[in-house]
């Protein structure tokens, strides 16, 4: 597995392992992959792979002007669509061409008891000793409309996560929620929710993650079957908001934990 992703993307591979006695990059992982594009507004107007594709890229902007190195990965293929191919190629996303949707999940090569579908990203991070991950999606509560504003949530890796994902919240709760025209939650708040997902059929990279003590949270803060939502991130100055609030949230952890 590793010889292979070498053979693909060496000198990406060959750039991302941190030098002895440095500390790695944050990474920040797209959710989903071109043909099988996560969860989507009722409407069509927005899905999770799509809206990261565009703006993840901001997020590793604003960490890298902050000092911090940052690298972007994606499991699948770099998408078909012109648009969005440019917009991941201008990002610098690492793809590591290994659609394992559906049923296909497979072991951690580092720790083989992890079993998961995206896997291939948690290797990655866990070979390039990234200071942090974050897994870039969007939330869904079914697949109509919901009349009633959604709990906010950020998930976090059980040993290693926590701060990190309140830092996170923290940065949200200033910069979205609590301002005029902001994102409404149920109760006015973003939590955390610490996870050890069982490895067996779940997404079992949190655990591989942890395991190698490394902070992880899947953001999941930002609901496509709440219209507010939508609307918020579908307007181009929403949607920059939203990826500077959660790079604004790593680099007050990053600087705390220095
Ligand atoms: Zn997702």
């Amino acid at each position: 597995m590793r010889t292979l992703i070498c053979m693909l993307c060496g000198l990406l591979l060959i750039a991302a392992i941190a030098p002895a006695g440095e500390q790695g990059a944050v990474m920040l992982d797209i959710g989903h992959q071109s043909d099988a594009r996560g969860a989507a507004s009722p409407d069509g107007r927005v899905n999770e792979y799509e809206f990261w594709c565009r703006y993840a890229g901001e997020v590793k902007q604003v960490i890298e002007d902050a000092g911090y190195s940052c690298l972007l990965i994606n499991r699948g293929k770099a998408p078909a669509d012109k648009q969005l191919r440019a917009a991941c190629a201008a990002a610098g996303v690492v793809q590591m061409n290994k659609p394992d949707r559906g049923a296909k999940r497979y072991p951690s090569t580092h720790y083989p008891e992890h079993i998961g579908c995206g896997m291939v990203c948690a290797d990655y991070a866990i070979d390039s000793k990234a200071r942090c991950v974050v897994f870039l999606h969007l939330n869904s509560v079914g697949n109509k409309w919901s009349r009633k504003p959604p709990a906010g949530l950020i998930i976090c890796n059980r040993k290693n996560g926590r701060v990190l994902a309140e830092s996170v919240c923290n940065s949200l709760q200033k910069s979205l929620l609590k301002v005029p025209g902001g994102i409404p939650y149920a109760d006015r708040k973003v939590k955390v929710l610490p996870r050890y997902i069982g490895s067996e059929p779940s997404a079992g990279w949190m655990n591989a993650l942890d395991e190698a003590g490394i902070p992880a949270i899947v953001f999941e803060a930002v609901y496509v079957n709440y219209k507010q939502h939508v609307d918020y991130i579908c307007r181009e100055e929403g949607a920059r908001k939203l990826a500077r609030a959660i790079a604004a949230g790593v680099v007050d952890w990053l600087r705390q934990s220095e």
